[in-house]
């Protein structure tokens, strides 16, 4: 188990490559994606941590 209590640990077809919460890999064929810049901010109002999409650190 782990302790991140994110559903994309436990979730069998998750469409993003990283945790939003811990920023682990939860989906390794998922591609990394280039985020722009105005992905991040919105990111951030809805409480992830980190992006799903590239794993970059958000807060
Ligand atoms: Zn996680
Ligand atoms: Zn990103």
């Amino acid at each position: 188990m782990t302790a991140c209590s994110n559903c994309n640990h436990w979730k069998l077809n998750v469409t993003v490559r990283f945790c939003s919460m811990c920023g682990k890999i939860v989906n390794e064929n998922i591609p990394i994606k280039r985020c722009t810049e105005e992905e991040h901010p919105k990111m951030l109002r809805e409480r992830n941590m980190y992006c799903a999409d590239c794993g970059k650190q958000l807060g």
